[in-house]
């Protein structure tokens, strides 16, 4: 494949104009309000000034990030909440926030390949990619060692990742390392999520370079 210039539309960063995706995280972009803590019927964690915005259709609390990306640097390997969920949920490319690529096959998503083949059922916190940015995260993600394609027709909305709090003495959380929360599991009371989890269904593995051909004019 030819090289592919990085389309204006699309926010760079330093001298070698790497690509920043729209879902990454900026440094300038700070928690806001209120830290978590627990509520007073002690059944869970809450924000002292929660409002509504604080917690999805499913009752989960989500970290309060600002969004003002382009502040400070980005941070390439962290997602930025609201804007992975948007993604997400509204299967927007991460990349460039368009819509992403989808065709008989369903939905293009990139992810590393171990070697196992077994794309069904995998959960991903990577929103999907249109195709052209799929082709821009092969030539310029460092984290993408072994790019495959994945195209779902029916990714679902399985659950979140984040950190599980625990009561400790004195009315103190105890943070354990982040993990993954299926929607409707009993421990939603004390989760506070950061990224929204899609489990891939109906997956093919596709052809990412004879896709990438239809790029080139
Ligand atoms: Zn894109």
């Amino acid at each position: 494949m030819s090289d592919l210039a990085v389309p204006h539309t699309l926010t760079t960063w330093g001298p070698r104009r790497l690509p920043v995706p729209y879902a990454a995280h900026w440094s300038g972009e700070g928690r806001y309000g209120q830290r978590v803590s627990m509520r007073p019927d002690l059944a869970g964690i809450w924000y002292l000034d929660e409002t509504p915005a604080d917690r999805d259709a499913f009752g989960v609390l989500w970290a309060r990030i600002q969004n003002t990306p382009g502040q400070g640097r980005p941070d390439f390997p962290s997602m930025h909440p609201g804007r992975q969920r948007r993604a997400q949920a509204e299967r927007l490319c991460q990349v460039c926030g368009e819509r992403a690529s989808h065709n008989r096959d369903g939905w293009l998503f990139l992810m590393n390949d171990d070697g196992s083949d077994r794309y069904e059922g995998t959960k991903v916190t990577k929103p999907p990619v249109c195709l052209r940015c799929a082709a821009l995260a092969v030539e310029y993600c460092p984290h993408l060692t072994h790019p495959v394609g994945v195209r779902s027709r029916r990714p679902k909305v399985w659950g979140v990742f984040g950190t599980l709090f625990t009561p400790g003495p004195n009315a103190r959380l105890n943070a354990h390392v982040d993990e993954y929360l299926p929607y409707g599991h009993r421990a939603t009371e004390w989760f506070l999520a950061s990224q929204l989890v899609v489990e891939l269904k109906r997956c093919t593995a596709v052809d990412l370079d004879a896709e990438f051909e239809a790029l080139t004019p």
